[in-house]
């Protein structure tokens, strides 16, 4: 594990040794969030990413990167840092991070606030099916062998082994384990946002007949159910994990003044 905190952070500590926020990151909403709280000299604040990419986009806060060690880890991560406030800002689908992030902050007393983006809205002309996890959208896909856009990262791609009459294209950030793809199974590289044009062209030239992906919800990774929309294509929708019963919002107003609290 990978600890850095900056001189600056340290002094602004000094200086308002009330406000430390510790931003569980990995998703938009976290950098976003980051960007407010360095520009607030009222608040000091460390963001955490669990070190999945290799190379992260940076963030404007002083950065620590790898797991805490669970609830424990965590829990003495919060009370050794003087840490005042959590957000946990990661990805909806992050579900044990949560988890931990909820346990932890009990045990040491400190508040809470989930940042989340809400998760999208079946409209007009889309053409869903909705699941409860990777199996299940494996499952969907049905018996007869059809060309599929797995637009759901690395981690379940083992799901798909269970249907292996299909053609896959998947598309990750970071190469996924040989180990876990399908027999068919082409592999891109690319990291959003996309735009919608080059969503169409992606699914007509990859004569795609059906799109799996997660409920992540934003504006940034849109685009590819807007384009299966626009050609009419089935899209397996997988819903998110159960969220925590914990304070959550949309907004990063409302978590910029939960940290002021
Ligand atoms: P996860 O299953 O909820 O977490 C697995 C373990 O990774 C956690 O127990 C924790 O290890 C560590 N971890 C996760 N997020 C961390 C963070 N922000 N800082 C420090 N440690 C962290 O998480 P995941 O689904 O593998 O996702 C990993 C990261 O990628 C998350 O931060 C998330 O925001 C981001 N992400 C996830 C998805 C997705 O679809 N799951 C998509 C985009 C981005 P310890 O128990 O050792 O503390």
């Amino acid at each position: 594990m990978t600890v850095s905190l900056s001189s600056s952070l340290l002094s602004s500590y000094a200086v308002h040794p009330h406000r430390r926020a510790l931003v569980l990151g990995g998703s938009s909403e976290a950098r976003a969030l980051a960007t407010r709280i360095a520009a607030d000299s009222r608040l000091a604040g460390v963001i955490s990413l669990a070190g999945r990419t290799s190379a992260p986009i940076a963030h404007d806060l002083p950065t620590r990167v790898g797991g805490f060690g669970g609830v424990e880890g965590l829990t003495r991560y919060l009370v050794e840092e003087r840490i005042s406030h959590v957000i946990d800002a990661t990805h909806p689908f992050a579900a044990r991070i949560s988890a931990n992030a909820r346990a932890a902050c009990a045990v040491a007393g400190t508040p809470l606030l989930v940042l989340t983006r809400p998760p999208w809205i079946c409209a007009q002309g889309d053409r869903w099916i909705d699941v409860d996890d990777n199996a299940a959208a494996a499952r969907a896909l049905g018996a007869a062998p059809r060309r599929v856009f797995l637009a759901i990262g690395r981690q379940g791609v083992a799901n798909f082994r269970l249907a292996p009459q299909h053609d896959y294209l998947l598309r990750v950030i970071e190469p996924p384990q040989l180990a876990d793809l399908p027999p068919s199974c082409e592999v891109i590289f690319g990291r959003g946002p996309f735009a919608l044009e080059d969503e169409i062209a992606l699914l007509r030239e990859g004569r795609i007949e059906i799109v799996v992906t997660k409920n992540s919800g934003g504006a940034l990774a849109y685009a590819k159910i807007e384009a299966a929309r626009t050609l009419g294509l089935d899209v397996v929708m997988i819903a998110r994990p159960v969220s925590l019963d914990a304070a959550t919002t949309h907004s990063i107003d409302a978590a910029m003044a939960f940290l002021a609290s």
